[in-house]
């Protein structure tokens, strides 16, 4: 087994139908003991359960620093150790440029970009002390092309964002054996879109993905688990592209 006796947190990974889940599930069956993260409406304890009584679900907002470190503290209570972070968590908005309000640019820069920092940092002391652990974080496609399919240029700047501080981190913190990669997903159906793109754009869609289907969260989870594995023994700082080919460059 690829991940076994890791362990590995997952922000974001209640929901059934996410990318975070899937990984999770590919995780345990690679034989990494979970802990799922997300809001306490997300119900995380549930979400966990449904992978094993050896998993662990955690209520925390990644916007928020004192709560990314409680459950960091939690985690290495329980379990001894953090071997994995995957910094899923994120939301998105159909808006505009000329629409995007402060409001908006905070909600969205705050989950993916502050959360990732914020998460990153509650770990980092820990891998540190173990000279070893794995973080993939996610961006999206939408960073690299200007804009993915629902998103708006805020997200996108959100997405950039952490490809740089994922990149920034990964130079600070490969002394201490500590790898740091990103996932830059194209259109995959979760909740995050479901029902969001009419049948017609749909097609237009799929004429730009080479391998002429929208990916499925499977393909990100493989993707997530490869970067966090020994196999990317030797990989930090990389952007793995998980696109159909939407974008080749
Ligand atoms: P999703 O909406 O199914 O999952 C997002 C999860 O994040 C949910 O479980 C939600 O409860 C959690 N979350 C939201 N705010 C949070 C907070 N403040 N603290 C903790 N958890 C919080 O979406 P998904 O499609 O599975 O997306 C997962 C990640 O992949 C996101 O970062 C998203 O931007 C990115 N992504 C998705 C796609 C796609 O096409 N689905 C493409 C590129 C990137």
């Amino acid at each position: 087994m690829l991940l076994a006796d890791r362990v590995a947190i997952i922000t974001g990974g209640a929901g059934p139908n996410g990318l975070g889940f899937a990984t999770a599930r590919m995780m345990a069956a690679q034989g990494a003991r979970i802990v799922i993260l997300d809001l306490e409406g997300a119900n995380p304890a549930g979400a966990a359960a449904e992978l094993g009584p050896q998993h662990m679900g955690v209520v925390a907002d990644v916007t928020d620093k004192a709560q990314c470190d409680a459950a960091v503290r939690a985690v290495v209570a329980q379990f001894g150790r953090v071997d994995i972070l995957f910094n899923n968590a994120g939301i998105t908005q159909p808006r505009k440029t000329l629409d995007i309000s402060g409001d908006d640019f905070e909600a969205v820069l705050d989950v993916n970009l502050r959360g990732t920092l914020y998460m990153s940092q509650a770990v980092l002391p820990t891998m540190q002390q173990q000279k070893s652990g794995a973080i993939v974080c996610t961006s999206s496609v939408s960073a690299q092309r200007g804009g993915g399919i629902l998103g708006g240029p805020h997200y996108s700047a959100a997405k950039a964002g952490i490809l740089g501080l994922a990149r920034a981190m990964a130079r600070e913190f490969g002394g201490y054996g500590i790898r740091i990669n990103c996932v830059t997903p194209g259109l995959i159906a979760t909740d995050i879109n479901r029902g969001l793109i009419p049948d017609d754009r749909m097609g237009a869609i799929l004429e730009q993905i080479p391998l002429n289907r929208i990916g499925n969260p499977n393909d990100v989870a493989g993707a997530v688990v490869f970067l966090a594995s020994d196999l990317a023994g030797y990989c930090t700082g990389v952007t793995l592209d998980v696109n159909g080919g939407m974008l080749i460059h």
